[in-house]
């Protein structure tokens, strides 16, 4: 289905849980966040049921993301259900790594094509510093586990933040090199618990063009996301920009919060529940949401923030 200003949606995110085995800095309250009950966050056949009513309205490609969604219980069986939904092409899901080494086999077998792991920092003491109580070699074990296990082409998305990881930009850049892995770059946005860093914090991704000059365009990605390659490089290195060139008129997306929320904009407060509704009545409402989709948000920068009603981790990037 198109929205008012005929950007076609196609692609559903949906975060599982607000919960996390990390407390990311930006992201996350250092004491975490307190769990749901049970009956508060949407059941498996709630988020299977909305996912068909849209995957009937166009939408082709689901990401699972949170919190952390590989530590929601049954995971892997919402995966299957969803992967049996005629007309899903792609199912991914955005993951701090952690649990990858145990788990990248099965959600390959549950029928999860790809996956995006996070990591912002290739130093385990600024790993700790960032993610709090992570360990590296925990994610790069996941990283390989997941090539190994074929969820592949992976994604490695890396938030730029000035004077904590800039530094490391020909580091990060680099394991490109020898593999056919893609580098996100992301500008850092201020929501949530990034809200308080300072404007030296928010890095424009131009930062990574003037870090790399030799860096060659290589197209879009289909999505949001600017391509480039390093000369000879087996892999690629893209640039999300939403600070510095907004991609608003590309944006393809929704958005379902755990406890059963729609968000047709990231940066909007605007949400509209979804629970309790069937059939008609729910395709009537996703329908209402597409149309309600804002044309651009607000601008953002290090000195406005957000206008989303939530931290990220309820939202899911
Ligand atoms: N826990 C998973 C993970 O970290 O990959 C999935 C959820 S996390 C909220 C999704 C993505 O959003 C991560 O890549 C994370 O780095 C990114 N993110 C979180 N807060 C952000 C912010 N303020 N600006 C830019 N990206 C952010
Ligand atoms: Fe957890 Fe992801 Fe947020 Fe980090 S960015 S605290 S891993 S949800």
């Amino acid at each position: 289905m198109r929205d008012t200003i005929g950007r076609e949606i196609t692609y559903l995110r949906i975060s599982l849980t607000d919960l996390c085995n990390l407390r990311c800095v930006y992201c996350m309250p250092p004491e975490g966040v307190r769990k749901q009950e049970h009956r508060a966050i949407l059941s498996f056949e709630e988020i299977e049921e909305i996912a068909r009513a849209a995957v009937s309205m166009g939408v082709r490609k689901i990401r699972l993301t949170g919190g952390e969604p590989l530590v929601r219980r049954g995971m892997l069986s919402l995966c299957r259900g969803l992967r049996e939904i005629p007309g899903v092409e792609e199912l991914t899901l955005t993951t701090n790594g952690l649990l990858l080494p145990e788990m990248a086999e099965p959600l390959k077998a549950a029928g999860v094509d790809r996956i995006n792991v996070s990591l912002d920092t290739l130093d385990p003491d600024k790993y700790r510093k960032i993610t709090r109580i992570g360990s590296l070699d925990q994610v790069l074990a996941g990283i390989r586990a997941a090539r190994d296990a074929g969820l592949t082409p992976l994604k490695l998305n890396c938030v730029l933040i000035g004077g904590f990881n800039d530094d490391e930009i020909p580091a990060l850049a680099a394991l490109t090199r020898d593999e056919p892995v893609e580098v996100r770059f992301i500008e850092l946005m201020p929501i949530g618990h990034a809200v308080p860093f300072g404007p030296e914090a928010y890095l424009p991704c131009e930062t990574v063009l003037e870090r790399l000059p030799r860096l060659e365009r290589a197209g879009q990605d289909g999505g949001v996301a600017e391509r480039y390659r390093l000369p000879g490089a087996a892999g690629t290195i893209g640039l999300i920009r939403p600070l510095s060139r907004c991609f608003c008129r590309q944006c393809n997306r929704i958005r379902l919060t755990a406890d059963g929320c729609l968000k047709p904009c990231l940066h909007s407060r605007e949400e509209l529940p979804l629970r309790g509704l069937h059939g008609e009545q729910l395709r009537a409402q996703l329908e209402r949401a597409i149309l309600h989709k804002p044309e651009q948000h607000a601008e953002l920068s290090a000195r406005s923030r957000s206008q989303a009603a939530r931290d990220m981790n309820q939202i899911g990037g």
